[in-house]
């Protein structure tokens, strides 16, 4: 069996956002009990990622390397958002996790996170299960 979902959220700018909680609302309501989701953003200039949901520094943090990561280059895409388009494809665009009786099997420090690299923008989010 698949089910598939989706919601939209509106980013104020570049960061991260939890998404933890509606993508387990919709596991808990969905018919698969047992099986695998599939978190799905499809941007080119977000990216999908678990990480600390404890000290918000980390989110933070993150931000700041992966800015540092990417270099101000003589970028060629005239849309001026370059960076954001490398740092959505080094996190990526979607995730698998792991379905138990219908709840995300994830650590107790772990969150999912929309991360956007090019707000304020309006993002849309699959959420696939697929098992039985
Ligand atoms: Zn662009």
């Amino acid at each position: 069996m698949i089910g598939l979902d989706q919601f939209f959220l509106d980013t104020p700018r570049e960061g991260f956002l939890d998404i933890t909680k509606k993508i387990s609302e919709i596991v808990r309501h969905g018919s698969i009990k047992d099986g695998i989701c599939q978190v799905f953003v499809p941007h080119t200039t977000a990216g999908v990622t678990v990480n600390e949901n404890a000290d918000p520094d980390v989110i933070a943090d993150m931000l700041a390397a992966l800015n540092q990561m990417v270099p101000k280059l003589p970028f060629r895409h005239r849309e001026g958002n370059s960076p954001a388009h490398v740092k959505s494809s080094l996190v990526g665009c979607s995730l698998t996790l792991p379905v138990a009786n219908h709840a995300l099997v994830l650590g107790t420090w772990q969150s999912i996170y929309l991360c956007e690299f090019d707000g304020p923008r309006r993002r849309q989010v699959y959420v696939q299960v697929v098992g039985g």
